[in-house]
């Protein structure tokens, strides 16, 4: 065995283990991305409507340019949470500033 082809097999093998490795990595990112949008999407079908109706609304508002919205709550969304929805001004991500109720004091007691 040539010394040369010894050297092509050695860096042939060291790039494929950087590239596996590379590629296990860039996986696990976008698989937890991917399970977290997913478990999201299971939560709003199971949850969604009855969240709907109970009266609960969050204000998302954006860091950079101070726009904010409210929509009804969304089961798993908490405060300081970074959502998906994007400001229309700027594309910043929206930021879950409040979360309200509705609901009369009453129904709590
Ligand atoms: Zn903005």
């Amino acid at each position: 065995m040539s010394f040369e082809y010894y050297y092509i097999t050695v860096v042939s093998l060291v790039i494929f283990v950087v590239a596996l490795l590379i590629g296990l990595i860039m996986n696990n990112r976008y698989y937890k991305a991917i399970s977290e949008a997913l478990t999201q999407v299971k939560e709003v079908e199971s949850r969604g409507p009855l969240a709907t109706m109970s009266g609960d609304f969050e204000v998302l508002m954006c860091p950079r340019c101070g726009y904010s919205k409210t929509i009804p709550y969304r089961v798993g969304d908490y405060v300081g949470k970074v959502v998906d929805e994007a400001c229309p001004n700027d594309g910043e991500k929206l930021i879950v500033h409040a979360i309200y109720s509705s609901r009369p004091a009453e129904q709590y007691s």
